[in-house]
Order: C-alpha cells, then sequence, then structure tokens
C-alpha cells in the first residue's frame, strides 16, 4: 500500500460549513491516490467557547470533567467533516481519540500521548479511504478521556504521522506558513521557506503561535517532516520544518516571537543550602505546572537566595497557593507575583558565540525606554520579559533592529 497521508486542519480551517465543503475538497483529491488520515479541530473559537461555559460553573473548574467538556470540540467537527464527504461519495469515517486508539497519562487538560494502537486504523481503513481522527484528545487505560493542552491537534497530527509510519505531515491553517515574526502584528514579517525542528521548537515554546511544541519534538524525533501551508491557497508551498541540514551555519536569526500569556513569581529569601531548589520545583512538578526562566540570585553574604521564574498566567492562582505553602516550610520571607509580563524572544542558532546580538537587542529596547524585567538566553533564544503592555512594540524594534524583513543575503543563507 502506498504510504497514508497525513494532513491536519486547524480550528479556523473548519470554522463554518462552507469551509467544511473546501477542507473535504482537499480531503477528496488527496484520497484519489492514498489513504488519508485527517486530525481536525474544534470548529473555529470552539474551545474557548466551552472553556468561557465552564468557568461560569466553577473558578477552578474539575480537570476531568473539564476534559470530558473540552473533547466535544473535535467530536463536532470530525462528524461535520465525515458526514460531507460521505454525501460526495468518498468513503470515510471519524474516530475519536479513544476509538483509534489515542492512550495518554493521566493528567487530565494536559496530558502526554504513550501509546498509539494501530489495530483499530488498519481496521477502519479496510473498509475506507479518509479516516478523520479527532485532534486534542485521547484516553487513559482505566477508559478517561483526556487532552492534550491547548492547541494539541498538531501533536496528534505528528503521533499518528509516527504510528503509521508516514515520513510527511501537512498541517493546513489560515496564514502561509511560518513567519519572522507574527504578521498579523508586523506588516513585513517574512514567510520563511524552510526552518529546522529546533528554532520552531523553540518559537512555539516562546509563544510564536506556530505549532504545538510537543508535535515539533515529535517530528523531531521521528524525522517526519512538517510542512505548514495554508488552507485557502493550497497551490502554495508554505514553510517546511526538517532537520535544516546546514543552514544554521549561514543564518543566525530566524525570528522574534511574543507570548502574553506570562506572569513571573519570585520566592524570596529561601535558605542558601542544598536542595531547596529541587522542593520548590518538585512541589510544582507534582501539579503538572512548567516553569521556566528559572533563576537564582546570589547573595553570598547573608545566607539567603531568591529563586524567580515564570508560569503561564492561567498557571499563577495555583502557583500562589503552592509557593505559600512552601514558605511557611522553608521558612522563606515571601511570595512575589508579578501578572503583568510578557516574554519577548529572538530565535536564531549559535546565538551565544556572537556577543553582538545580546548588545544589539538589550540596547534597541534601552533606547526605546522599554524596561526588560528577566532575562535568559542559551544557544537558541534571547528571551527578556517585558510589561504585557510592551511586548508587541518591543518585538517590533527587534524585528527591525536585526532587518529580519530582508532575505538574508545568498551566502548568507539560501534558503529563506
Ligand atoms: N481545539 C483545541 C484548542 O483550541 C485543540 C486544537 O485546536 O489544536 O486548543
Ligand atoms: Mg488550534
Amino acid at each position: 500500500m502506498s504510504e497514508v497521508v497525513v494532513v491536519k486542519f486547524g480550528g479556523t480551517s473548519v470554522k463554518s460549513i462552507g469551509r467544511i465543503q473546501h477542507v473535504c475538497e482537499i480531503l477528496s483529491r488527496l484520497s484519489k491516490t492514498n489513504k488519508v488520515m485527517a486530525v481536525i479541530s474544534a470548529m473555529g473559537d470552539t474551545t474557548d467557547y466551552l472553556l468561557k461555559l465552564a468557568k461560569q460553573c466553577s473558578a477552578q473548574p474539575d480537570k476531568r470533567e473539564l476534559d470530558s467538556l473540552l473533547s466535544t470540540g473535535e467530536q463536532i467537527s470530525i462528524a461535520l467533516v465525515a458526514m460531507t464527504l460521505r454525501e460526495s461519495g468518498v468513503k470515510a469515517k471519524s474516530l475519536t481519540g479513544s476509538q483509534v486508539g489515542i492512550f495518554t497519562e493521566t493528567f487530565h487538560t494536559r496530558a502526554r500521548i504513550i501509546d498509539i494502537k494501530t489495530e483499530s486504523i488498519d481496521k477502519a481503513f479496510a473498509e475506507n479511504d479518509v479516516l478523520i481522527v479527532a485532534g486534542f484528545q485521547g484516553v487513559t487505560d482505566a477508559g478517561e478521556i483526556t487532552t492534550l493542552g491547548r492547541g494539541g491537534s498538531d501533536t496528534t497530527a505528528v503521533a499518528l504521522a509516527a504510528a503509521v509510519k508516514a515520513t510527511e505531515c501537512d498541517i493546513y491553517t489560515d496564514v502561509d506558513g511560518i513567519y519572522t515574526a507574527d504578521p498579523n502584528k508586523i506588516h513585513n514579517a517574512r514567510l520563511l521557506k524552510r526552518i529546522s525542528y529546533g528554532e520552531v521548537l523553540e518559537m512555539a515554546r516562546l509563544g510564536a503561535q506556530v505549532l504545538h511544541p510537543r508535535s515539533v519534538e515529535l517530528a523531531r524525533q521521528y524525522g517526519i517532516k512538517l510542512r505548514v501551508r495554508n488552507t485557502f491557497k493550497p497551490e502554495h508551498a508554505g514553510t517546511v520544518i526538517d532537520g535544516g541540514g546546514d543552514m544554521e551555519l549561514f543564518r543566525t536569526i530566524s525570528g522574534v516571537a511574543v507570548d502574553e500569556d506570562q506572569a513571573s513569581v519570585a520566592i524570596m529569601d529561601v535558605p542558601d543550602q542544598p536542595g531547596i531548589a529541587g522542593k520548590v520545583t518538585q512541589a510544582l512538578a507534582d501539579q503538572n505546572i512548567p516553569i521556566d526562566m528559572i533563576m537564582q540570585s546570589f547573595h553570598p553574604t547573608i545566607g539567603h537566595n531568591s529563586i524567580a521564574f515564570t508560569v503561564s498566567d492561567s498557571d499563577l492562582d495555583q502557583t500562589i497557593v503552592i509557593l505559600n505553602a512552601l514558605k511557611e516550610q522553608l521558612s522563606a520571607k515571601e511570595v512575589l507575583a508579578d501578572p503583568d509580563s510578557a516574554k519577548v524572544s529572538l530565535i536564531g542558532a549559535g546565538l551565544t558565540g556572537q556577543p553582538w546580538i545580546a548588545a544589539r537587542l538589550f540596547s534597541t529596547l534601552g533606547q526605546n525606554g522599554i524596561n526588560i524585567k528577566m532575562i535568559t538566553s542559551s544557544e537558541m533564544k534571547i528571551t527578556c520579559v517585558v510589561a504585557r503592555s510592551q511586548a508587541h512594540k518591543a518585538s517590533e524594534l527587534i524585528h527591525a533592529a536585526f532587518e529580519l524583513h530582508n532575505e538574508p543575503g545568498k551566502t548568507a543563507g539560501a534558503q529563506n
């Protein structure tokens, strides 16, 4: 059998029945030459709407029940897509996460995929040409419905591609591909023809609304070539994401990302002793709260440290509760939180070897009166926390200061 084609359509691509019909035309065309597996998101803003309903019932909705609720969004869209395809004579069938055999761990609302059992896929393909799979959801061994975290349909698609041994996965969305910055915010953002897994992973983690980070990790692990492309311009090549070859040697900076959904937190004056950082991070890990930009200050003479980090804004309340409980135990002075935080990051390859990059980045912000609240850096990124109201201005200034709108010169990165 020829390779199964795995594609994913995001929420904007199936926002209305008219759009679903358009998606079905693409699927029907693909099904003429291959078996097709299409992962679909919930229609438009359905997931946001469902979350809003939940918040009206409970300030901190029970996570198991939240997963039951949120998974219904995708159940609606897959059924509608399958019906539309069948109406036009295509042999299609919709499958929920549990029906398709996507097994996850039990962390409700951000479960990771553990295994995909392919028996039901093989069986469904015996009688159908197109399988329409609900993105973003799975099931635990105990039969509980889980979701994979917001934007998780990308991860469903790549995990399924790995399970059926596909070598490529096309992610259809409402933009032409991946840009040097958010094209809705920065008018001269440039479309990248090709980018490496590592860089796009940094972009996604740092707030660029490109792909669910775990989808990129999986693609890298299984060597699956991703292509981000526009549902409404299927003839455009989009952006290819792969190992990147030698491109990183020639092109240093690939883009700027903004994450406004951030909050900074600090636990002040904890004892300067072995084991303290472990206790703080373990307490958050026990609740599966991801933290980033972890920094510990250095006060060699007073026997105290402060540990600061960022969390996503939606995790802030729970983080404060956890840290306040620890405060007593560690005899820390206080817990500070700054909800007015956004991350602005420059992403590229080999950044630490080129000190002028950090210097130009910080000077650009400084000259424009933008205060930097926290900084971290690595080989592939430099991230600054700034006030949320200044984040987009900051990204615009950085994009201009590094001339990211210009194609790199012929010798400095032919692919882009
Ligand atoms: N519908 C889910 C969300 O909006 C999953 C997805 O679209 O990828 O986050
Ligand atoms: Mg989405």
